[in-house]
């Protein structure tokens, strides 16, 4: 079900104050639109009726993709981190069919720019796992080769051709094309971690990702060695 509320906002240009509304639930059934608003990054962007300027809102909200059985919390207060995953808990309680015993995928982001990846992520029915290695991956190999540039984050997109790139945030922002068979050997080789249960993986990001990814090259160096 998804969910709309009407707030009151100030314009920031204008100063003149007015009401818009805002989703608390997009469900990607209901609001494709929506949906494919937050993938193209337009969803929090708002014009005011008075002035006419264009300028971003933040809220909280919830991504629900029933398709792929998920849900992307977003929070915009970090120390609400706590108080969220109570709150999912509960939600697996009161409605078991989105609990991760009905193969439900929860997640916290705490980033507007980490909700449209993780609903990019999802939405083309891929794993986020296997996308934050492969960010982890591709961010080792860039910062290699760009050693004077100071990176800020790295997030992966799709273009609505269907392909795939890393943006590297820095001074001097790079954007690199991703190869689907990298994502298609890893799959292969963490098939058995990606097999275990999935609770309580609230937050999967690249620190997530690095220990994974560290765990599986000494495993296969200790491999080679016996
Ligand atoms: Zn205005």
């Amino acid at each position: 079900m998804s969910l709309r509320e009407t707030v009151s906002v100030t314009c920031p240009s204008c100063r003149k104050a007015y009401d818009t509304s805002v989703w608390s639930t997009i469900n990607t059934d209901t609001d494709p639109k929506a949906a494919e608003k937050l993938i193209a990054g337009e969803l929090f962007d708002d014009g005011c009726p008075n002035c006419g300027k264009v300028h971003p809102l933040n809220y909280p909200m919830v991504f629900h993709d029933p398709e792929h059985l998920v849900m992307i919390s977003y929070i915009t207060d970090a120390s609400e981190y706590r108080d969220k995953v109570d709150e999912i808990e509960k939600l697996f309680e009161d409605q078991p069919q989105v609990s991760p015993e009905s193969g439900y995928r929860h997640r916290i982001v705490t980033t507007q720019n980490a909700l449209r990846e993780k609903a990019v992520i999802f939405y083309n029915g891929l794993d986020d796992r296997l996308v934050e290695m492969l960010k982890v991956i591709y961010s080792e190999q860039v910062l290699a080769q760009y050693q004077n540039v100071q990176f800020k984050d790295v997030f992966f997109l799709i273009n609505p051709k269907g392909d795939w790139f890393m943006q590297f945030l820095a001074d001097r922002p790079i954007t690199i094309r991703v190869d689907k068979n990298v994502y298609e050997g890893l799959k292969k080789q963490m098939e058995k971690e990606l097999a275990l249960p999935q609770n309580e993986q609230f937050t999967i990001d690249m620190e997530w990702a690095y220990l994974k990814v560290n765990e599986k090259n000494k495993e296969l160096e200790q491999q080679k060695i016996n």
